[in-house]
């Protein structure tokens, strides 16, 4: 059984043109890295699904026809734009439960998650990355009431929240401003809700501010060592003790730029490369402090973990490399299922 941290696959259903990309996901006819099916293969039972806006420039580049109501000259969203994509794609993940039969929940609570074990339907937690199109708290309490458990206050641009952390190599994570008074009013008010706040897309600044606040464990959806890869959104190695000492989790990114030493998107990157992450983690973090955050349908994959089915071989190579059973279970999913508990309280 396996719990992923973070993918984005309802980002990806919204830029397809696929004229029923929820038919499509549900009936295995979907490319990219995730489906229903593949997810069945793959013996998933969930993870975080990301609601996010992709940037202006790649949707104007990659998926002309999101933006057909644009001005011609307009070079980038209005406000209200970035509500309605965040919309759309919290609509896919409705549709998707609602006309899976029971084979997909979004899940809400532990006992939520709970019953999808029992059930084996796929669990949804909703997260969204990059908070700029809520601008009242009342709009974070009218989707949590939706659904959504999790936050990454800031994605990769300035926002009303801070500067977030793009991806940059080799680069450190200080990358200057971090949260404004107005982020860090919503770390607290995220913290409030009992809802995950995710550090993975914060600069190193944004970190230390948000360490301050929180009293829930740090967590860290989708990010690596950047020891073992010099990539921005990697975490330094006070990162992770501030990590550890909070009873946190970091997820492990699968994207080969963010695993491998040169820093490079390469798809003959071998499983000795992402466990050489598993390894640090562990020593830095210990057992309960390491798990999945695959970024599927996000990043870049290696030929050896090309999409969710995989997850059983990646499971039998981890088998291989000599790490016990509890181990592997406590990464598959325990570490995920203690971390949520301990956050959610309910
Ligand atoms: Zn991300």
């Amino acid at each position: 059984m396996v719990f992923d941290g973070h993918n984005d696959l309802l980002a990806r259903l919204w830029l397809s043109s696929h004229p029923d990309p929820v038919g499509a996901f549900l009936n295995q006819t979907l490319d990219g890295h995730i489906d229903l099916r593949r997810c069945q293969q793959g013996r998933m039972l969930g993870g975080l699904f990301a609601i996010f806006v992709p940037p202006f420039d790649y949707v104007k580049a990659n998926a002309p026809h999101k933006l057909m109501q644009c001005l011609p000259d307009q070079t980038d969203y209005i406000a209200m734009q970035r509500y309605d994509i965040c919309m759309a794609q919290f609509e896919y993940a409705r549709q998707i439960e609602q006309r899976s039969q029971g084979q997909v929940k979004i899940c809400r609570s532990m006992a939520d998650i709970n019953a999808c074990m029992q059930n084996k339907s796929l669990v949804m937690v909703l997260h969204l990355e990059g908070a700029e199109a809520l601008t009242e708290l009342s709009q974070l309490d009218a989707w949590y009431d939706l659904g959504l458990r999790s936050v990454g206050l800031v994605w990769n641009q300035p926002s009303q929240f801070g500067h977030g952390l793009q991806a940059k190599f080799p680069h450190s994570p200080n990358t200057g401003l971090g949260l404004t008074a107005l982020g860090e009013a919503w770390v607290l008010a995220c913290e409030n809700r009992s809802m995950l706040v995710d550090v993975s897309h914060m600069n190193e600044h944004a970190f230390w501010q948000t360490q301050q606040l929180l009293t829930q464990p740090m967590v860290a959806t989708h990010s690596n060592v950047h020891r073992l890869c010099p990539q921005a959104r990697n975490l330094l190695d006070t990162q992770l003790s501030a990590i550890k000492a909070s009873g946190g989790v970091v997820g492990v990114n699968f994207d080969t730029a963010f695993l491998r030493s040169d820093g490079k998107r390469n798809k003959d990157t071998p499983y000795q490369v992402m466990f050489a992450h598993f390894d640090y983690l562990l020593e830095h973090l210990g057992e309960h402090g390491v798990a999945f955050g695959s970024d599927y349908d996000g990043g870049f994959m290696s030929s050896y973990w090309p999409s969710v089915d995989y997850f059983p071989y990646l499971i039998d190579a981890l088998c291989d490399y000599g790490y016990s059973d509890a181990r592997i279970e406590n990464i598959c999913y325990q570490n995920w299922h203690a971390v949520l508990n301990k956050i959610w309280k309910s």
